[in-house]
């Protein structure tokens, strides 16, 4: 019997490790030099959090959850994004009590059944910040500032941020007219499910792939907001224009989720085909409501991290290799076995990292193993250095040795290491 991983997942090893510690670590840094905190949430929800909050009629809900019943009968689902998650435990723990605004953010698995292909998993990774608490349109400039300064970070270039306001309550049923009006003198030429989606969830329709060209002729968001909508949107530009924030306005962009309100956002990478949307955002001010919380504004972002590793491969971006150890002990026999292990744990408490022989294995196996690990020197002890108290230093770039009393070994290694880097 052969297993094999579940279509539309990785396994993550070797050097891609690297690039994963040098997303997320970029991750928590800009998150912290902003203010937010991390919040971690299960990864397995109440399937009618995300039916109640994306939305029925979204491609999220319809095709892509991964929802099963458990044994006790209820019906679960793997997260398919965390800002849901995020809301739900905010409510459920009265975070409110500890005042507005609050700053989170998240990195974690998400779930969706999708056709996997380049830059689209079934299970895959974002990175997400919510800033919760605020209606004013300077915590959307701070959004997307946080974004940027990510993917500038990171090394991302040759990406357009894609803006655009989809307003409220109040004044979205004239633009959902509008663009009834607008699909319907072009029925025919609609997908079955836009079709159906036509009455139903017509905004849906600008976000359909099959669809995409008859969008660009779309009526536009932003010219049918009402007189609130309007000026916390031009706000938004103005101030993202004196900040020098480069921005298109695209006004017929929507989201694949129904929360939400006002402004939404997509970074599109110009390289990078069909999946070209690395981080999308928004806002979402009737979530907290529809999820049985106090009306909260708020907004957020996630970003997809394979389609931002993806990216950084495809600029040539080399991330820092990480050396697997410093220092390798080569033992041989028994006793210098045991000898071996105890200096390496003193090593190991100085914040050394070490490798040792568990193999038994001949010298020069043990040397060759030290050499593709990467470490930077080796120490030698066989049966005739244990005999002597002494054991061999010997340096894994030019092979020079030195002979170091074992009382002093440690602190030796620890000095030549240092005067090393
Ligand atoms: P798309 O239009 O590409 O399906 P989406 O609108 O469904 O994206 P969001 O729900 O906004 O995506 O998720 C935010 C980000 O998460 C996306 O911009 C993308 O970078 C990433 N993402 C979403 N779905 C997947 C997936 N199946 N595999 C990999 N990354 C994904
Ligand atoms: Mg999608």
């Amino acid at each position: 019997m052969k297993y094999e991983r579940i279509k539309g997942t990785q396994d993550v090893f070797g050097e891609e490790v690297n690039y994963w510690y040098f997303i997320e670590e970029n991750a928590r840094m800009v998150a912290n030099l902003y203010g937010y905190e991390e919040i971690r949430t299960p990864i397995i929800e109440p399937t009618e959090l995300f039916v109640r909050s994306v939305g029925e009629e979204t491609d999220i809900v319809q095709k892509e959850m991964y929802t099963f019943t458990d044994k006790g009968g209820r019906s679960i689902t793997l997260r398919p994004e965390g800002t849901a998650p995020t809301v739900r435990a905010f409510i459920e723990n009265s975070l409110i009590n500890e005042g507005l605004p609050q700053r989170f953010f998240y990195i974690g698995p998400m779930f969706r059944y999708e056709r996997p292909q380049a830059g689209r998993l079934r299970q895959f990774h974002q990175f997400g910040v919510e800033l919760i608490g605020s209606a004013h349109p300077s915590a959307d400039v701070e959004v997307l500032l946080v974004a940027k300064h990510f993917l500038d970070r990171i090394g991302v270039r040759d990406y357009v941020v894609h803006l655009n306001s989809i307003g409220c309550p109040r004044c979205r049923p004239t633009y959902r007219q509008k663009l009834k009006e607008y699909y319907e003198s072009h029925f025919d030429q609609l997908c079955d499910d836009c079709k159906r989606r036509l009455n139903t969830n017509v905004l849906r329709l600008l976000d359909c792939k099959i669809d995409a060209a008859l969008a660009e002729g779309a009526p536009k968001s932003f010219e049918f907001l009402c007189d609130d909508c309007r000026a916390h949107y031009e706000e938004l530009k103005q101030r993202l224009i004196d900040l020098k924030f480069e921005f298109v306005e695209d006004g017929t962009l929507v989201r694949g989720l129904d929360y939400y309100t006002r402004t939404v956002f997509e970074v599109r990478h110009r390289e990078l085909g069909a999946q070209n949307t690395i981080l999308a955002g928004g806002r979402y001010d009737g979530l907290f409501e529809e999820l049985g919380g106090q009306s909260t504004p708020a907004l957020g972002f996630a970003s997809g991290i394979e389609r931002l590793i993806l990216t950084l491969k495809n600029q040539g971006v080399q991330v820092a290799r990480k050396e697997k150890c410093s220092v390798y002990i080569a033992t041989l026999g028994l006793k210098a076995s045991i000898e071996g292990f105890r200096i390496a744990e003193e090593l190991r408490k100085k914040g050394v990292s070490v490798v040792t022989d568990v193999n038994d294995r001949k010298l020069n196996a043990q040397l060759k193993h030290a050499n593709k690990l990467g470490a930077k020197l080796a120490v030698i002890l066989g049966e005739d250095e244990l005999a002597r108290s002494i054991a061999h230093v010997k340096l894994l770039e030019n092979f020079t040795q030195v002979e170091v009393s074992l009382d002093v070994v440690v602190e030796y290694v620890i000095e030549l290491l240092r005067s090393r880097t």
